[in-house]
C-alpha cells in the first residue's frame, strides 16, 4: 500500500533497501590473455577456456 514518504522513517526506508544491493559478477583475468573476463565462461578476447581454444574470435581490421 502506498504510504507518504515523510511517513516513513529514514531506519525503516533503510531496512526495506537493505535487500536491494547490487553483487559484483565473479571475475577472473584470462591465464591466456590476461584480459579481465566472468569466471567460468569462455574469454570474450582470445576464446579460450580450460587451456584451450573453443571458440575462433575473427580479429577486427579497421587500421586500413
Ligand atoms: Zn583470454
Amino acid at each position: 500500500m502506498a504510504v507518504p514518504f515523510r511517513r516513513v522513517s529514514k531506519m525503516k526506508k533503510g531496512m526495506r533497501r537493505s535487500h536491494q544491493a547490487l553483487s559484483v559478477p565473479g571475475m577472473i583475468t584470462c591465464p591466456n590473455c590476461g584480459e579481465l573476463t566472468l569466471a567460468h565462461r569462455v574469454c570474450g578476447n582470445c576464446g579460450y577456456y580450460k587451456g584451450r581454444q573453443v571458440v575462433e574470435i575473427k580479429k577486427a581490421e579497421d587500421a586500413e
